[in-house]
Formats: structure tokens, C-alpha cells, sequence
């Protein structure tokens, strides 16, 4: 699905550069959900937003999919963005003025998607995510768990071929991190393909693969057994 061939992302800043990505490159396939560890300001978060094409590269050569992503083309990135990528954040990013279905609808108004279907899927993805209860509240009236899950039923309302998720149970307790983590899961399990920065080395066995970054470099890349890779399978 994505191939990165030494890519490099720096950052200037008060006379300093920072190489955030140094020289990185990297095979994601369809199916893969791959944890990314590391310590703070090792490049997870920069790695995720060139990844979901929030963010462009200084150098080197990125393919998603069939595409060649443009660097220089920003107008090319939102629209592979757009029609791709589903993002979850640490923080939800929920917009507090609007209730539960509302937000999840966003993305399709966007997409201009008929209002039937609008509602068709908005209600596929409140069951898929468990809050088909809380639908016609606001956000506030969630409580973290919650709020995480209406954000995932953001980001896959549009059956994204790749969610990305930055810290997303950085905000919750331990319960809530679990329902979380196996609802990822079970997404990855039906089909998706998920990156996941975290911070809790416990949360990688939900996962198929982990990588480790240190100074914007892969230190560490390890499948997880589990993990059965059907096109080789396919291919004997
Ligand atoms: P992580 O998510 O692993 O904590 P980041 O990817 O956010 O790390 O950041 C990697 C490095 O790049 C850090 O040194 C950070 O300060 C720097 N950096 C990230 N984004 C920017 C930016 N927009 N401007 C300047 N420096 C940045
Ligand atoms: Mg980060």
C-alpha cells in the first residue's frame, strides 16, 4: 500500500534544523497494523502526518497506492488525503458544538454523499462503535472513552483504505484504553490497515507489527507472530 524510499523530513527553526525523518524507508501492505514507539521527539507524530499527507517531505520518493505522492503538490495530497485517510488524535478533535451523529456525518458532507446514505452509514458506524445510545448528545456529555470511540466512527465513516491514530488512548484510563485498543483491532481484523503511534509498549499485541524510532531512524522493525500475511500465503 505505501512505500517510502529515503525520505527525509527537517524542520528550521531559531537558526536549528531538525531532521525529524532522516533518510527512512518503509513498506506498509494492506492488512499491516503497525504500532510505533519511541521516545518523545523521535519523529512518531512527523512520520504519521507525512504518512496521511498532512505534511510534505524534503526528500526522496513516496508512493501510496498507485500514486506517486508529489511533494510540491498540496492540491494532490488533500485530495489523496481526502479520499484515504482516517485520522484519530489524541485529543478526539471533536467539535464541542455539534452532537455525537453530526460529527460523525462531517466527513461525508465533504465527500458529498446524499443525505440517505449520509444516514445509512452514520448509523452503520454508531453500532460498529457502540454509542448508538449517545448519538443526539454533545460531546461533552461523553465521557474520554466515549468521545475516542465517536472519533473512530469519524474516521471510518468514509471506509478510509488507512487510519492513522496518534496517541489515542494517551487521554484515557486503562479501561477505556482497552475498549479502544480492541476496537482498533477488530477494524484492523475486518480488513483495515492501521498505524498507531503510542505510547504504552502493552498496547502493541493488539497490533501485527512494531517499529521503534530513535532521531527519526527505524531502530526496530519486528512482525508480530500472529500477524499471517495472505498475499504470501496466496503466493505459496
Ligand atoms: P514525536 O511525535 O516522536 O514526539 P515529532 O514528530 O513531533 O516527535 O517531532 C520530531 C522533531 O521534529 C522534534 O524535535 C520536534 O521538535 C521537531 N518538529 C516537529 N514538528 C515541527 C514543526 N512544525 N516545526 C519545528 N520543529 C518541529
Ligand atoms: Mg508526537
Amino acid at each position: 500500500m505505501i512505500t517510502f524510499n529515503n525520505i527525509s523530513r527537517s524542520f528550521i527553526g531559531d537558526e536549528v534544523e531538525t531532521v525529524a525523518i532522516d533518510k527512512m524507508s518503509l513498506t506498509i501492505k494492506k492488512g499491516e497494523f503497525l504500532s510505533v514507539l519511541g521516545p518523545s521527539g523521535c519523529g512518531k507524530s512527523t512520520l504519521l502526518n507525512v504518512l496521511g499527507m498532512l505534511d510534505s517531505i524534503d526528500q526522496g520518493e513516496f508512493k501510496f497506492q498507485t500514486h506517486q505522492v508529489e511533494t510540491s503538490s498540496e492540491k494532490q495530497r488533500a485530495q489523496l488525503r481526502k479520499n484515504n485517510i482516517g485520522f484519530i488524535f489524541q485529543s478526539f478533535n471533536l467539535i464541542d458544538e455539534l452532537t455525537v451523529e453530526q460529527n460523525i456525518e462531517l466527513p461525508l458532507y465533504y465527500h458529498k454523499v446524499a443525505k440517505d446514505e449520509r444516514k445509512r452509514l452514520v448509523d452503520q458506524v454508531l453500532q460498529r462503535v457502540d454509542i448508538t445510545h449517545r448519538r443526539k448528545h454533545l460531546p461533552a456529555k461523553l465521557s474520554g472513552g466515549q468521545q475516542q470511540r465517536v472519533a473512530i466512527a469519524r474516521a471510518i465513516v468514509t471506509k478510509p483504505a488507512l487510519i492513522l491514530a496518534d496517541e489515542p488512548t494517551g487521554n484515557l484510563d486503562s479501561k477505556n484504553s482497552v475498549q479502544v485498543m480492541e476496537l482498533l483491532q477488530q477494524l484492523n481484523k475486518a480488513g483495515s490497515t492501521i498505524v498507531m503511534v503510542t505510547h504504552a509498549p502493552e498496547h502493541v499485541h493488539y497490533g501485527t507489527r512494531v517499529l521503534e524510532l530513535l532521531d527519526g531512524k527505524i531502530v526496530k522493525d519486528e512482525h508480530i507472530a500472529s500477524f499471517t500475511d495472505i498475499s504470501e500465503v496466496a503466493c505459496g
